[in-house]
């Protein structure tokens, strides 16, 4: 697997799947997860609710339609909120490797990730970074190409340099 980097809304990128970072009811929020359903449209939060009635764990993964974002499929993860005291980085870790376990559930290819934890629920943005690098670094996936997406330069250079070199 191919982990690659750019700068830019992850509402917008050309992938299989993308990754929002939920919360636990899985009914919208801000950040990511508030443009994801804005432009995913209202399809997106019937799924949820249909799918996922009582939400989903923190840690944990789940995937709805993508409904008119040019993805096919969100695959939700629910973060630690830092902020409110979760501060388990297994939390965090096991936020990417769920994503990936549920990517390969579906075959998709190319995954958008965006910084989970790291917005709303203040996990210390380097930490995040590590965190989800080391990650998918170690997976094991039939996922060929996991795209961190950072809304910001700052983030994209971070995230740039922690990438393992090849
Ligand atoms: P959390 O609640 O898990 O902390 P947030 O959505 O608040 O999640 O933030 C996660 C990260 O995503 C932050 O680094 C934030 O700057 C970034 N972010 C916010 N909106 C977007 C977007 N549309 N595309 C990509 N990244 C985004």
């Amino acid at each position: 697997m191919e982990i690659t980097v750019v700068q830019g809304d992850i509402t917008r990128q050309q992938v299989d799947a993308v990754v929002n970072a939920a919360n636990r009811a899985m009914r919208g929020g801000g950040g990511v997860d508030g443009a994801i359903h804005a432009a995913g449209g209202p399809a997106v939060l019937e799924d949820c609710i249909a799918r996922f009635p009582r939400g989903l764990a923190t840690g944990d993964a789940g995937w709805t339609t993508a409904g008119e974002l040019p993805a096919r499929w969100v695959i939700h993860v629910v973060g630690p909120n830092h902020r409110a005291g979760q501060t388990d980085r297994t939390l965090l870790t096991s936020c990417y490797a769920r994503a990936l376990e549920v990517a390969d559930e579906l075959g998709a290819a190319t995954v958008a990730f965006p910084l989970v934890s790291a917005g709303i629920y203040g996990w210390p943005k380097d930490d995040a970074i590590a965190a989800a690098v080391e990650t998918l670094a170690a997976a094991e996936s039939a996922v060929a190409e996991a795209r961190m997406v950072a809304y910001d330069h700052a983030t994209y250079a971070a995230i740039r340099q922690s990438l393992p070199t090849t």
